[in-house]
């Protein structure tokens, strides 16, 4: 069973968003990843979301974010532990996902939406066709980055606004965290 952590700081949550996912660890997983909306630039990081992805241990995935070059900061974030049921475990299907909006080339541009999703999205194939549809590339075969498309073609600014329309086009049983580049 996959696990979600989300959380939001005055100071850099990375610590805690990696000891979240240490905690949950006993649950088994296949792939895990952290992500943040880092304000500012940091020391070898860009602005905007950034994430870390792996699909070795946790372990593997702590060292990435502390990496002297290149490392992960920012003062809210998202992280997930996967346990694959649509995508092979692979570093392309590890949560987090990103958004970066339509007609953007699949792997490539900056996420505008980033999300978590424990759970299965039963009518994943339909949302996917109409998204496709609007001019979006998909950059996994999960179920979740579906969500991670539809929340941004929802987007007007209010980040719970548009989960909510999202969650409304969903069926299956599901948990997720999103985080938004703009708030
Ligand atoms: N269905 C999603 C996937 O395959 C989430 C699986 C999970 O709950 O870890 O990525």
């Amino acid at each position: 069973m996959c696990g979600i952590v989300g959380a939001v700081s005055g100071r850099n949550i990375v610590p805690i968003l990696v000891q979240g996912l240490q905690r949950l660890e006993y649950r088994g997983y296949d792939s895990c990843g952290v992500a943040v909306n880092a304000a500012q630039t940091q020391m070898g990081q860009a602005a905007g979301l950034q994430r870390a992805r792996s699909t070795e241990r946790v372990a593997e995935l702590v060292a990435q974010v502390n990496a002297p070059s290149g490392g992960l900061q920012g003062t809210t974030g998202i992280a997930h532990t996967r346990w694959a049921t649509h995508g092979a475990p692979a570093v392309h299907n590890a949560h987090p996902h990103f958004s970066p909006g339509p007609g953007v080339k699949a792997g490539e541009g900056k996420g505008r939406i980033g999300l978590v999703h424990n759970g299965i999205i039963e009518n994943h194939e339909e949302l996917r066709a109409e998204l496709q549809a609007k001019g979006y590339a998909f950059a996994s075969q999960t179920d979740t980055e579906v969500i991670a498309h539809l929340v941004d073609a929802l987007y007007q600014g209010d980040l719970f606004e548009a989960v909510q329309a999202a969650v409304r086009q969903l069926r299956g049983a599901y948990a997720i965290a999103v985080m938004a580049k703009d708030e």
